[in-house]
């Protein structure tokens, strides 16, 4: 199979299999020639891993790790998209293509039923109209996987990983994330309005807040703490958990937190203290 990082090649077979981009699907595809490599390398592909790809699109990244790792399923969406893998692929037979959206796929059973005695991966240029709600069904499942390597619109990228709030305190509770690299416009065809960058989560065996109570609870706190940017965090919790201040100065005074404080100042481990203080006892 020719180099799909070849623009006559991509555009030969678009041409000949009838294809059309669809904005709605996120539909960006890399051809530069370095980037699947180095994705597929840095992902940690090697034959003791099966690696779940969410849309493969022509495959590009899909022949990179499918090169590298024991095996790969690579779920996609579109409909269009199977007749075109089974041409771009046909050189590899460790790639199942299951054409679904990745939202409504049971995944604990497609690890069980795809990929026994294997560690297991994520690898993905992720469609970026549902970059965090993917990210967090990967990450909310419990999946036995071992990193999630995305690729994802640069800002989305410094959300996840770097700026304090809701997305970013939600993903390090589940895994330690980190950028790997920048992957600029010119990288994709067509190209998109915005750079993109290439990050991987290591997902935690243990999370890093022992909570006494249900998970669900943490993650009304921390929404909470951010539902107010400008605010102090006893203001924004008063309004979004509907406590009183008297209760919530007592609790943030206990877990040693300023009254002045706003939520991007808080810890990781100050916002378990506090949610073990405000919502006790309802043990998981
Ligand atoms: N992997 C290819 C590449 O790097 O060139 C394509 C990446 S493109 C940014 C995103 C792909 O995700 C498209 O092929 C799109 O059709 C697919 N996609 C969009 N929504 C999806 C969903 N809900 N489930 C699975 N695949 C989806």
């Amino acid at each position: 199979m020719k180099n799909l990082s070849d623009i006559n090649v991509v555009k030969s077979l678009l041409s000949r299999h009838g294809f059309q981009f669809s904005k709605a699907l996120g539909q960006n595809f890399l051809i530069n020639p370095e980037i699947c490599p180095k994705m597929a390398t840095e992902c940690g592909a090697d034959q003791t891993k099966g690696v779940i790809e969410v849309g493969p699109g022509f495959g590009v990244l899909t022949r990179e790790l499918a090169a590298r790792a024991n095996k790969v399923v690579a779920i996609e969406l579109d409909k269009r998209l199977p007749a075109v893998l089974a041409e771009t692929l046909r050189d590899f037979d460790n790639v199942k293509v299951v054409q679904a959206d990745v939202m409504e796929v049971d995944l604990h059973q497609l690890i069980h039923d795809e990929f026994s005695g294997l560690d297991v991966l994520v690898c993905a240029n992720l469609p970026y109209y549902i970059t965090s709600p993917v990210i967090m069904k990967l990450l909310e499942e419990k999946l036995p996987v071992e990193s999630l390597t995305v690729m994802v619109q640069k800002e989305a990228a410094v959300r996840i990983c770097a700026a304090p709030g809701t997305v970013s305190v939600a993903v390090q509770y589940y895994s330690q994330p980190q950028i790997l690299f920048d992957v600029p416009r010119d990288c994709f065809f067509p190209a998109p309005n915005v750079d993109s960058a290439v990050i991987r989560l290591n997902i935690r065996t243990e999370p890093p807040v022992k909570l006494e109570t249900e998970e669900k609870q943490f993650f009304k706190l921390v929404k909470a703490a951010f539902g107010q940017r400008r605010k102090t965090v006893l203001n924004s919790l008063s309004t979004g958990l509907g406590k009183s201040k008297e209760e919530l100065s007592a609790a943030l005074q206990q877990a040693g937190i300023a009254p002045t404080a706003r939520a991007e100042q808080l810890t990781m481990e100050q916002f378990g203290t506090l949610c073990n203080l405000l919502f006790p006892n309802k043990a998981q």
